[in-house]
């Protein structure tokens, strides 16, 4: 006779490494299912956004977590790089842009240990003529333009249908009445993270003038000259682009909102999966073929109809196709990076 079952047991220990945009919420999706999975963490966070990090290490010593359990060391990408190749460490998370994931991920594949990596996005959001405006206006200024536009899945990429231009009018609109002010004042959006970040994102605008651009609303930095002095740029509205505009394509990471125009639903499916990009998408309209066709067509790890946001929720897995990643942080999936399935056989008597 032969009993045979199988066990998942923890994977090791996480090596963890995130970016400096949600550093509360980047901790925990991905330390919470290693640790409850049985694994320990050492987490780097960004140079930018250590300190949420380094509190919830020392909260997690506070309510009992055992020293060396969840370890947070600080540092920057040296430190990340060390990391993610050290011999010591069985599996990694990493959470950041394309060019560091490829590196990362190729280090940890050097120590043949698995990887998950959630990079950048460019999400697309289909508006059809027949959406509700009013319903998708500020679901998608706060897409777009919260955290001043610094959300991997922020849909950024505007495709809309012609005979929707109303809307655009009422995007531009919006943004312009948007206050732009310090955290602290609870402005409608705040500051960018740096220097750098800000003149990245004020290149763009550059280019995106090279470019042939219409801008509807923003296109710099805000006209208070008291903002100056921090890393502030206006909610940006750019239309009349094609598809093929480095703007309309590549990620900006600031408070910007590129637009194209489409005709269908096939032209519709074909601009939105037209880019190297898969993390999330959006799709409004009052017609569930629409919706459906949209829904199953786009290459993207998740696909928002009618909403945005909600779908964020940490039982609900989150992850990208292409070049925004590969794994699944959140909902059970996640539970399955930080875990190894092993196959138990036993005999007994005569039987081998
Ligand atoms: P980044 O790639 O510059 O840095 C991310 C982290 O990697 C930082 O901690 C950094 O110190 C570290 N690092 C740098 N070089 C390294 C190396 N060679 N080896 C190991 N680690 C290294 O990204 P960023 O500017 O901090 O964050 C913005 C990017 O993150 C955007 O592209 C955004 O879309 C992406 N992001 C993705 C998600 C997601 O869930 N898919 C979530 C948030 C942010």
């Amino acid at each position: 006779m032969l009993i045979d079952y199988t066990v998942r047991e923890p994977i090791g220990v996480s090596g963890q490494i995130i970016p400096f945009n949600y550093p509360l919420q980047n901790t925990a999706r991905g330390s919470a299912p290693a640790l409850a999975a049985g694994c320990t963490v050492v987490l780097k966070p960004s140079p930018e956004a250590p300190l949420t990090p380094l509190e919830i290490g020392r909260i997690a010593l506070e309510c009992g977590l055992p020293p060396g359990v969840l370890n947070v060391v600080p540092g920057d990408g040296e430190t990340g790089a060390a990391l993610a190749g050290h011999p010591g460490i069985d599996q990694v998370t990493f959470t950041g842009s394309v060019a560091t994931g490829i590196k990362v991920a190729q280090a940890a594949a050097a120590n043949v240990v698995p990887s998950v990596v959630e990079l950048g996005g460019k999400s697309p959001v289909v508006v059809f003529a027949d959406a509700d405006f009013d319903l998708a206006l500020g679901a998608v200024a706060a897409s777009a333009f919260g955290n001043a536009g610094q959300t991997c899945s922020a849909g950024t990429r505007l495709l809309l249908q012609r005979g929707a231009e109303e809307f655009l009018d009422k995007l531009a609109a919006h943004a312009a009445s948007l206050r732009v002010g310090p955290g602290l004042t609870d402005p409608d959006v705040g500051p960018l993270v740096s220097a750098r970040q800000r003149d990245r994102v004020l290149g763009y605008l550059d280019l995106a003038r090279e470019e042939g651009a219409t801008v509807s609303a923003g296109g710099g930095e805000p006209a208070d000259l008291t903002l100056r002095r921090g890393y502030y740029v206006a909610p940006t509205v750019l239309s009349g682009l094609t598809n093929q505009d480095r703007v309309a394509r590549e990620e900006i990471f600031g408070p910007v909102v590129t637009v194209v125009e489409l005709d269908d639903v096939d032209e519709a499916l074909e601009i939105a999966n037209d880019s190297p990009y898969g993390l999330s998408s959006y799709v409004w309209t009052r017609d569930i073929d629409k919706a459906l066709r949209m829904a199953h067509g786009i290459r993207a790890g998740q696909v928002h109809v009618n909403a945005t946001g909600v779908g964020t929720g940490v039982e609900l897995p989150f992850g990208g196709y292409k070049h925004s990643g590969w794994g699944r942080e959140k909902g059970l999936e996640a539970l399955a990076s930080y875990t190894q399935v092993k196959n138990v056989c036993i005999g007994f008597g005569n039987s081998t």
